[in-house]
């Protein structure tokens, strides 16, 4: 992983590349590449000794021009105030392409959260909750879970928010537990999306995914689902799964659903009994296989690794896992990238149905929501093709980028300029 790359940095890039392709001013540009404002806090709280910690927190609302911002929370002893920056502009354009009525927003607690009690985490989590009250709320910004937070710390920050403000609003967070007001289908969102990603990328290309081999990087909640679905729906073998352990191989395709109930139990996916070898992570990434899925963090194949790389798709079910070195090297070498504003967008999209059933206080069934987020999905893959095809487009991350950035700053010409 390349601990060098700026991901602000690399937002920028991407939007710089797409921008040769439109008709879009300098000013208009300037504002689609920086957030609108960046909160960045310490939160002190108190530990389980007693003792006091300090944790320095963000919260970045990149654009509002299309609806609300939105975008996950992550908690990671390497968040920084730029990772926030870029995963929040990411998450503007990921909504343009699949058109959801959202802005795009992110947020972060540097923290390495095994160390801490689930008590301390409660404290934690309500504390940073508190400090977003004035930002956040249903039209505003709607918070979401990312790496190592999920439904518990979502319950926590809704009800902190819903008890300083004397009411009931569950859309102010997405990502819920559904008795809490989430959305049946919300969990296996992002795998379903990278699924039905790769499913459109190989009909497009004419391959055919039963029997092709997958290695997916990171067995997560993007990469477990998505391994899973490729396997149970599309019929591939899943031949090689890795986590920040390492990584289990087996040429015949693994059992998934154990590999994850393996690492359920032990905490690692390296160990499992099924495997006939264990590999590196680098060796994973440079398996040659039909579709490689990284589904850990950014920067996961520097350019380095792309000359190395032996996929000839990649489908990317984390943000950024390409650094803007690594994704020209592998256009130049043909390997067809279909990126993370589309690829793991199901996140985003389910989380959307779930502040639409919480705004109406009316819920789907599981069918109307796996059937909803396939169109998003599919028509957002279709925008992207046409996009590719029409303007002749050096890569679909390119093509994605052409799309969204027309639709936000359409909407951002239609409301005027004030005062
Ligand atoms: P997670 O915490 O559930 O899983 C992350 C996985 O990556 C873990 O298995 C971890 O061990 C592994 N990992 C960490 N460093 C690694 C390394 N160097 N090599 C190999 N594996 C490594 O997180 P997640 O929610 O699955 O998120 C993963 C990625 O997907 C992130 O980029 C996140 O922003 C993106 N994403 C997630 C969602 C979602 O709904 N969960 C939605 C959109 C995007």
């Amino acid at each position: 992983m390349s601990g060098d790359v700026n991901p602000f940095e690399s937002l920028q890039e991407q939007i710089d590349d797409a921008a040769e392709y439109i008709d879009v001013g300098t000013d208009v540009l300037e504002r689609l590449k920086r957030p609108e404002r960046v909160l960045e806090t310490n939160l002190t709280v108190e530990l389980d000794d007693g003792s006091l910690e300090v944790f320095r927190a963000y919260r970045s609302q990149f654009n509002g021009d299309r609806g609300p911002y939105k975008g996950g929370v992550r908690y990671h002893p390497g968040v920084t105030r730029d990772e926030v920056k870029a995963l929040s502009g990411w998450m503007v354009y990921k909504c343009a392409v699949v058109d959801i009525p959202y802005g795009g927003g992110k947020g972060g607690i540097e923290i390495d959260p095994i160390d801490y009690s689930d008590a301390e985490l409660e404290r934690i989590t309500r504390s940073f909750a508190t400090e977003l009250r004035p930002l956040v709320g249903a039209d505003r910004d709607i918070p979401a879970p990312d790496v190592n937070t999920g439904q518990r710390e979502m319950n926590w920050i809704k009800d902190t928010y819903e008890t300083l403000e004397g009411t009931t609003e569950p859309g102010v967070v997405t990502g819920k537990a559904i008795d809490s007001g989430g959305s049946r289908g919300r969990v296996e969102a992002t795998g379903r999306s990278t699924m039905l990603t790769a499913r459109e990328a190989f009909d497009y290309l004419d391959k055919d995914p039963a029997g092709a081999t997958v290695a997916v990087q990171g067995y997560g909640n993007a990469g477990s689902v998505a391994a899973k679905f490729i396997e149970s729906e599309l019929g591939a073998d899943v031949v090689a799964v890795s986590d920040s352990s390492g990584a289990v191989y087996h040429p015949d395709g693994l059992d998934t659903r154990a590999v994850k109930q393996f690492k359920n139990e032990t905490g690692a996916v390296t160990g499992y009994d099924g495997a006939s070898e264990e590999l590196t992570n680098e060796e994973l990434l440079t398996m040659d296989v039909d579709l490689l899925v990284p589904a850990a963090l950014e920067n996961a194949i520097d350019a380095d690794l792309a000359r190395d790389v032996g996929a000839d798709v990649i489908v990317e079910a984390a943000n950024g896992p390409l650094t803007p070195d690594a994704d020209e090297i592998l256009t130049d070498r043909d390997v067809h990238v279909f990126p993370d504003v589309l690829a793991n967008a199901g996140g985003v999209t389910v989380s959307y149905f779930e502040w639409v059933q919480n705004r109406q206080r009316f819920y789907w069934t599981e069918e109307r929501v796996v059937e909803e987020l396939e169109r998003h999905i599919v028509e957002g893959f279709e925008g992207l093709v046409d996009a590719y095809e029409e303007k002749e487009l050096p890569s679909f991350r390119t093509a994605a980028y052409v799309v969204a950035i027309e639709r936000v700053a359409d909407a951002y010409a239609e409301s005027g300029t004030w005062p």
